[in-house]
């Protein structure tokens, strides 16, 4: 049987709990510990899926094709394991079950109640993901801040696993911020107090507390929170705010978060092995002079969390290069007021990432004719691609007003359009989810990074390249490098004679990890740092 660490928080939101249970995530792996960890968000939406970036930021997709918050991704980046559906819960998936439930008769009889049918709900979700993935650890991030009243249900639920499976079977780890007065000149732990204060009244009880934090806590304050929040003294930990993510984990061994865990689930471990760790992070603090300007074109850039995954990537690409990365953001709006070659002169790479809606689209396409003809090396992802193609329609195969019937629905050629098969679909969970073949075209740029030539990739989309236009956009010299084994859907188109020009109809940042930098991003990458080099000489 599993043990459990629940993670909650408290006083502020996006404190860093994701980051703080991949972070554990990664340091009991390291210790040989299997561990798997999990999110159950408070909200009624049964997915993210039909959420605004601008509120929840990216959806991340796992490879069985499920949506899901962000912090899958932070996850499976820091744990190295590829997450399933189950690894995300949310109120509007045990609502629905239960609810489901009570209309077959399951609970004939009984009144059925938040107390005991959802929270029952929440723990057998809890119990089927370390059944599943064997976990001799699981770890549970609770979404929401203590106080809410969403998130109620998922508190009382972990607080009946510590009777149900005993007291040494759990850990609850609590991260709160301790925020610094300015005019008093002192750091304040009274927040934190207060959120623990409000975890008692409901019976639950943190073993560790994680404070987030701009300054070194002093002695002072973390023996203030020991004394009154009733922790051991060495169960207060600071997480400062850093530059780079991938520091934490390390940062929290320093601090003994793994070793705190343990000892409270009364387990032994050996010693862990964060070499590889180390490296990645050193190799993001080496200086570079030089840096490498990738920038991305896309038309939530206020909101840097909408391309999360993306930037990881990015990130990852040049681990191991000897420069660093200068993501540059670029509105896809600005292009259309100003022109391309104002607003992309000076990069050294482009990537335009996925989206939907029809705002910025010409923009994008403005940005893509421009790399195209001037050489400037471009990645395109699902929407990026889709554009890619759209461009190559309108400019080098000569179709007028080439368009995506997402967005315009009359017109000559749509280019990039529904299947035939995907008529009057809905809005939510109907879109091409998860891992697909894709076959590689021997000789391309894809064959040369992939180094093969079966590959599976994450999808989130609906619309897919129109096979009508297929032979002409491939007379044209649109290379169609990537396809599914049927050879139906069109999975990566790239250009010759360009010194990187690929576009992709699946998500490639879902796989990247920060010792495995994606092969696409690698090529991205490579192709800008020689680019930069040329610039400079
Ligand atoms: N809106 C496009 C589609 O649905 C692209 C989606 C995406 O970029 N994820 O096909």
């Amino acid at each position: 049987m599993s043990r459990f660490v629940f993670i909650t928080g408290g006083v502020l939101s996006s404190l860093g709990k994701g980051i703080t249970a991949s972070s554990l995530g990664m340091l009991l792996k390291a210790r040989g510990i299997n561990v798997t960890i999990m999110k159950c968000d408070p909200y009624l939406n049964v997915d993210p899926g039909t959420m605004s970036p601008y509120q929840h930021g990216e959806v991340f997709v796992t490879e069985d094709g499920a949506e899901t918050d962000l912090d899958l991704g932070h996850y499976e980046r820091f744990i190295d394991t590829n997450l399933t559906r189950y690894n995300s819960i949310t109120t509007g998936q045990i609502y629905s079950t239960v609810i489901a439930k009570e209309r077959r008769g399951d609970y004939l009889g009984a009144t059925v109640q938040v107390i005991p049918h959802i929270t029952n709900c929440i723990k057998d979700s809890i119990i089927r993901v370390s059944n599943i993935n064997d976990a001799d650890v699981t770890i549970v991030e609770v979404g929401g801040t203590v106080g809410d009243i969403e998130s109620l249900p998922y508190l009382e639920a972990i607080r009946q696993m510590r009777g149900d499976l005993g007291r040494d079977k759990v850990c609850y780890v609590h991260v709160t911020y301790i925020p610094y007065s300015k005019a008093i000149g002192e750091m304040k732990s009274k927040p934190t107090q207060h959120s623990v204060k409000e975890m008692r009244a409901i019976g639950l009880a943190p073993d560790l507390i994680v404070c987030r934090t701009a300054r070194s806590l002093t002695k002072e304050v973390k023996d203030k929170i020991s004394l009154f929040c009733d922790i051991d003294p060495e169960g207060v930990l600071e997480a400062r705010d850093v530059d780079c993510l991938y520091e934490i984990p390390l940062e929290m061994e320093r601090q003994g978060l793994a070793e705190g865990v343990l000892k409270k689930l009364k387990m032994q471990a050996p010693e862990p092995d964060l070499e590889q760790q180390k490296q990645i992070v050193k190799s993001f603090r080496s200086p570079h002079q030089e840096k490498v300007k990738i920038g991305l074109i896309g038309k939530y850039i206020k909101v840097a969390d909408a391309y999360l995954s993306v930037i990881e990537a990015l990130r990852h690409s040049s681990i191991g290069h000897n420069a660093s990365l200068e993501l540059i953001w670029v509105s896809s709006e600005q292009i259309e007021r100003d022109g391309a070659e104002a607003c992309l002169k000076h990069l050294d790479g482009v990537i335009v990432p996925g989206g939907f809606g029809d705002r910025g689209i010409e923009g994008k396409i403005l940005g893509i004719q421009y790399c195209r003809e001037n050489n400037l090396p471009f990645l395109g992802i699902c929407l990026g691609m889709q554009c890619a193609v759209i461009e190559f329609a309108r400019n080098v195969a000569e179709m007028k007003d080439a368009h995506s019937s997402e967005f315009v629905d009359s017109g000559e050629y749509p280019v990039i359009s529904l299947m035939p098969d995907q008529s009057g679909v809905v809005k939510g969970g109907t879109m091409r989810l998860g891992a697909y073949p894709c076959r590689i075209s021997e000789n391309s740029i894809a064959a040369s990074l992939y180094k093969s030539n079966l590959i599976y990739e994450r999808h989130r989309h609906r619309f897919e390249v129109n096979n009508e236009f297929r032979a002409r956009l491939s007379r044209k010299g649109l290379i169609i490098s990537g396809t599914s084994p049927d050879q139906q859907l069109v999975e990566i188109v790239e250009l010759k004679n360009h010194p990187f020009f690929v576009g992709c109809q699946f998500h490639p940042e879902f796989k990247s990890r920060p010792n495995r930098a994606h092969p696409l991003f690698a090529g991205l990458f490579a192709a800008a740092l020689e680019k930069m080099q040329t610039r400079l000489s």
